[in-house]
């Protein structure tokens, strides 16, 4: 069976002297790992179009016990983000949280519209690094079924006290009477979260912290995540060392 879809390759490794083994989200199909045969031939149009963070038209042959890339041809290298470690690594933890949590042998398209708007801002500096990353990691997860319930204190119902405490665990808001133990946030970075998970994804990206409330809000979702995955993430640490 042949699959034409759009695709950005998350992984990439080099089989035998010419051959790639990609790992892409792809719109119709979820993460699929497929061989790009001769990929690494300096002759091959699929070069550029199989290589990582490259979004591309895809015709891609499935059969029983594997995927095999027909033909690939390039939409969008993410030419900022080559040369800038930071944002590779940035960019690779965004690859590593969708290896766990985006579905396979799905339609996928809105991980997959996720992750170029993300890269997209990431490539040319129109947003602070932090505030992407926040939104890449609390709408990914709101996605694939952990959606925090922050809409009110679970306790109480209150929509708001000075003070309002994150729960990391149970993925939990409560005000100041109700909590027992969880992270204080301020309203503006709990506001924020509202605004990442039930804004219309067309608006996401648009909107303004302070530099000390971005900080907590990138703090608190990140935490959030390694609470939810239950795991750590090598380009996340490496990230931390080159930011
Ligand atoms: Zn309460």
């Amino acid at each position: 069976m042949l699959i034409q879809t759009k695709a950005i390759v998350i992984k990439e490794n080099n089989v035998g002297e010419t051959d790639r083994l990609v790992t892409m989200l792809t719109e119709k199909a979820g993460v699929i790992r497929a061989f790009a045969r001769g990929a690494r031939n300096v002759k091959s149009k699929a070069l550029s179009a199989t290589r990582l963070f490259c979004y591309s038209e895809m015709s891609i042959w499935a059969s029983s016990d594997k995927y095999v890339i027909r033909e690939a041809q390039s939409i969008e290298v993410f030419f900022g983000l080559r040369g800038d470690v930071a944002k590779i690594a940035l960019a690779s933890y965004f690859s590593q949280l969708l290896l766990e949590l985006a579905p396979s042998e799905e339609e996928s398209a809105d991980y997959l519209r996720l992750m170029l708007n993300c890269l997209h801002f990431l490539e040319k500096d129109t947003k602070p690094a932090a505030q992407i990353k926040s939104i890449f990691e609390l709408r990914l997860l709101s996605m694939a079924g952990y959606m925090p319930a922050i809409e009110a204190c679970v306790g109480c119902g209150a929509f708001e006290s000075a003070r309002m405490y994150f729960d990391v665990q149970r993925g939990e808001v409560m005000c100041e009477k109700c909590h027992v133990g969880g992270v204080p946030l301020s309203i503006s970075v709990v506001s924020a979260m509202r605004y990442i998970i039930y804004s219309d994804f067309k608006k996401v990206f648009s909107f303004e912290l302070t530099d000390d409330a971005l900080k907590t809000l990138a703090d608190i979702s990140e935490r959030y995540v390694l609470a939810q995955t239950g795991r750590g993430y090598s380009a996340l640490e490496f990230y931390k060392t080159v930011k």
